[in-house]
């Protein structure tokens, strides 16, 4: 511990104020993933809030500048560390957000992705077990695969595909709740499932692959949104902030809160409303084309988010027009700074 400075990222795109969560002794905390999109952000409310943070990444999708400017606080240490092999880390609680995310990231290595979701969880899950540590998964909406009902439920079993090229991350984070599960049977292990779906904020690299994105690249390079097939498939966006408000919240529930939670913004939107609504807001003389659909790609995906408000008083506060607007800010910056290099 070096410096006893406080958590000061350039906050653009910061548009909550994030409640205090009521634990009531400052934690060790691991961050697994934490240089990460979403690991990052979680890194910092969590130092926010007082706690230790151990963050750990492979720097595979991360990034080291996503937690630059925590390197030197008081209570905050980075381990360059593959979750594939074991770690030995005195830890009070583990947060298990390290894997690819995009689909072209997690298909480009997707034995790679696999493994990270088994052989990485089950890592985690022996140094919880060693630790008596509480450990929560950052899981996924894709366990639902394509699915065939609407809004979806954590009881609803899925449609997903073994075989196809999401597979390996479909799969993988299947997987990954089963071992939470059976750990959590077998051994006592104190665990707590969060079901992600679609989130967006700063810090989503220029070259992050996923829509908005992609979107946001484009619409403000003034080049073709690039659509993927009809473009009236459907997903639900959550803004960062609103999900990591739900991670620490679940961070505090008793033991018994085990989950799986649905963690997402219910507001359904269809790729062409997404597109024009950020041509719209970055004021862009973008043109819509179609390019061919992805395979396998999900045709529909909103979360039923009543369990998180009954189990964890949550649900998302920033509306999208908000949470798309402190995105363009982010993406304009970092367009201009990826333009003059700095
Ligand atoms: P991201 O790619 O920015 O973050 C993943 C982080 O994990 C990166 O920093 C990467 O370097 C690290 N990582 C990958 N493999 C690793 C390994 N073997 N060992 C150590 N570190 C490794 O993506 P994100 O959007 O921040 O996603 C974070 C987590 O949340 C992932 O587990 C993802 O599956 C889950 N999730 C995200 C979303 C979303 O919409 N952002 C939706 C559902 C689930
Ligand atoms: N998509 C698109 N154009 C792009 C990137 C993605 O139309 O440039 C579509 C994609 O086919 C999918 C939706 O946007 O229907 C969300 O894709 P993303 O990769 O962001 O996330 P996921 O499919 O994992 O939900």
């Amino acid at each position: 511990m070096t410096n006893t400075g406080s958590v000061n990222s350039s906050k653009i795109g910061n548009v909550i104020d994030f409640p205090k969560v009521n634990i009531d002794k400052p934690l060790k905390v691991l961050v697994a993933g934490g240089a990460g999109f979403l690991g990052s952000h979680l890194c910092e409310r969590l130092l926010e809030l007082g706690h230790e943070v151990i963050c750990i990444d492979n720097l595979s999708t991360g990034r080291i500048d996503n937690v630059r400017h925590l390197l030197d606080l008081e209570g905050f240490t980075f381990r360059k560390h593959d979750i594939r092999n074991p770690l030995h880390q005195k830890v009070d609680a583990i947060y298990n957000f390290a894997s690819p995310a995009s689909p072209p990231a997690y298909q480009a290595d997707p034995i790679g992705t696999l493994m990270t979701n088994i052989m990485g969880t089950k890592n985690l899950l022996d140094l919880a077990r060693r630790r008596n540590a509480i450990i929560i998964q950052a899981s996924t909406s894709e366990v639902y695969g394509d699915p065939l009902i609407s809004p979806q439920k954590e009881d609803y079993l899925g449609n997903v595909s073994t075989t196809g090229p999401r597979a390996c991350y479909d799969e993988g984070k299947r997987c990954a709740e089963t071992l939470y599960f059976d750990y959590a049977r077998l051994y006592g292990v104190k665990i707590k499932v969060a079901r992600i779906f679609n989130t967006y904020g700063p810090r989503m690299r220029l070259d992050d692959g996923r829509v908005v994105s992609n979107f946001m690249v484009q619409a403000l390079s003034n080049a073709p949104i690039t659509i993927y097939g009809t473009g009236l498939q459907t997903r639900s966006f959550c803004y960062v902030d609103d999900l990591i408000g739900g991670f620490l919240k679940f961070l505090s529930t008793a033991p018994d809160v085990t989950g799986p939670i649905n963690l997402g913004n219910p507001t359904e939107l269809t790729m062409i409303d997404l597109a024009e609504r950020i041509i719209r807001l970055t004021g862009s003389k973008s043109e819509i084309v179609h390019m061919p659909p992805a395979v396998d790609d999900p045709q529909q995906r909103r979360p039923d988010i009543s369990r998180a408000a009954a189990m964890l008083d949550w649900r998302p506060s920033i509306d999208i027009e908000t949470g798309l607007s402190a995105t363009a800010a982010y993406f304009g910056s970092a367009l201009s700074r990826a333009a003059t290099g700095n």
